[in-house]
């Protein structure tokens, strides 16, 4: 297996390689063990400096990447938009450039535009982090979900993963699909014809509309959100309506005569796509999804910087 990422950055799932997310797992399985110790700080990125920028709002996945700079001991720098000079007209170019001048070598980006993080690669040195663009990708998010289908299962080989709910303006959606399709499970996605993406299939994974059908299926659900900050229409007729049609409850996973694992990135619409009896039940890998996010944020940032380091030195 390689020991460095074929990457400056990460963008997108789009851009790794098989060797760069197996890479990925293994160095996220030593910094499992770490963050499980009672002293979880290690010094290995002491002369590593990393800006979070988020221009959208965030509660999972910046403490995740925040507590995972903390335990590699790297120096870090908050910025939130509407704190900044954003809101008094700056680009985005402009702002980067601004902070990277004060000698920062990594950005953790999360913006509402798809693309962002490939834009700002293009113009600045310092490698990037995408931490969600718009309905784009969510890289991290997608690693933490397979690495933890890894730990549940042994492997996501041959795996049958469905990912239900509001796929049309899900970032999540789009990175898992390829994700674990270049892991080779096999993907189907579900939902109301109205937030499923036309020729989907072309992503090499396959529609079901009938949600007892799909979870009949799948060794793992994942539920995605209704992301109501997305739509500018109204793709479902109610929130009351969707729950009662691909809502999943402890009652629908009980009538399922395989064992099936629940899977969500959260923030949860408790009673619209999962309701609380199943989210919190022993089906649900919610809070391992939660974990496992610190270290493949530790795996991630560090084999980053490995290559920071070399492309200075060399
Ligand atoms: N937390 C995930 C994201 O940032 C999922 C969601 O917001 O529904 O995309």
């Amino acid at each position: 297996m390689a020991e460095n990422l074929s990457v400056k950055h990460l963008l997108g799932i789009k851009h790794l390689t098989l060797d760069d997310i197996q890479l990925i797992f293994k160095t996220a399985d030593h910094f499992k063990e770490v963050i499980n110790r009672p002293i979880k700080k290690i010094p290995s990125l002491r002369d590593i400096t990393i800006v979070n920028l988020f221009f959208e709002n965030s509660t999972r996945t910046r403490i995740s990447f925040e507590l995972a700079e903390r335990r590699l001991s790297a120096d870090i720098i908050n910025f939130s938009a509407s704190q900044s000079s954003v809101s008094k007209g700056e680009t985005l170019i402009d702002t980067v450039k601004n902070i990277l001048a004060m000698k920062v070598d990594m950005v953790v980006m999360r913006h509402p535009n798809p693309g962002a993080a490939v834009f700002l690669s293009k113009h600045i040195n310092a490698s990037i982090v995408n931490a969600g663009d718009g309905a784009h990708e969510h890289p991290t998010q997608a690693l933490l979900d397979a690495y933890t289908i890894r730990e549940k299962y042994g492997d996501v080989k041959g795996k049958k993963i469905a990912i239900i709910g509001d796929v049309l303006h899900s970032r999540v959606a789009l990175s898992n699909i390829f994700c674990l399709n270049k892991l080779g499970a096999e993907v189907t996605v579900c939902g109301p014809a109205t937030l499923i993406p036309q020729y989907i299939q072309e992503l090499g994974v396959k529609v079901n509309h009938n949600l007892k059908e799909t979870l009949n299926w799948c060794d793992v659900a994942m539920l995605l959100r209704i992301q109501l900050e997305r739509q500018g229409v109204n793709f479902i007729p109610s929130l009351r309506e969707y729950a009662m049609t691909f809502g999943v409850n402890l009652d629908t996973l009980n009538k399922i005569e395989r064992p099936i694992t629940i899977m969500h990135p959260g923030p949860i619409n408790r009673g619209v796509e999962l309701s609380s009896d199943a989210a919190d039940s022993k089906h649900s890998l919610i809070l391992t999804q939660v974990e496992n996010g610190v270290a493949i944020r530790m795996a991630i940032i560090y084999l980053l910087a490995g290559n920071i380091t070399i492309s200075n030195f060399s």
